[in-house]
């Protein structure tokens, strides 16, 4: 399969899907670390950097900074919804607490068409790309975490 052809199956696929669902839910620092999750069907932030304690006081020259450390974190409204494949493979999205309770087969296949595009606009492989396209979400089976 040609490059174009792919694009298109892709590009056909995300056509049908909702506009609230195509939306950028990941932010990255200029270094291309993962700075914030956010929900892929409300936008709500469901993981992102928190102070792991209170932090130190440093003294730099006669200025005085309280340093926090940071580390990457799930919020509490964090979940993962899972889907099956028609090849029996998974997949588990990231969704907030609210929205995973009303989460439907369709959603899943409008979250699935979103995450080909992703694949796709950040470069990954025809191969697996090609693999991807494949599958159908056959079954939704509820939240896992
Ligand atoms: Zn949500």
């Amino acid at each position: 399969m040609a490059d174009v052809e792919i694009r298109k199956l892709i590009e056909d696929r995300l056509s049908k899907v909702p506009k609230k669902f195509q939306k950028q839910y990941v932010s990255r620092t200029r270094r291309r670390e993962v700075e914030e999750i956010r929900c892929r069907m409300c936008g709500t932030p469901i993981a992102g950097m928190m102070p792991i304690d209170t932090g130190r006081v440093e003294k730099e020259g006669s200025e005085k900074m309280r340093v926090i450390p940071m580390a990457f974190r799930m919020f509490g409204n964090y979940r993962q919804v899972q889907f099956r494949m028609d090849d029996g493979a998974f997949y588990e999205p990231p969704v907030c607490a609210d929205c995973a309770k009303k989460v439907t087969l369709e959603d899943g296949e409008y979250l699935f068409a979103c995450h080909l595009n992703e694949m796709m606009l950040s470069g990954a492989s025809k191969i697996r790309l090609v693999d991807q396209f494949g599958y159908q979400i056959k079954e939704y089976l509820g939240v896992k975490k």
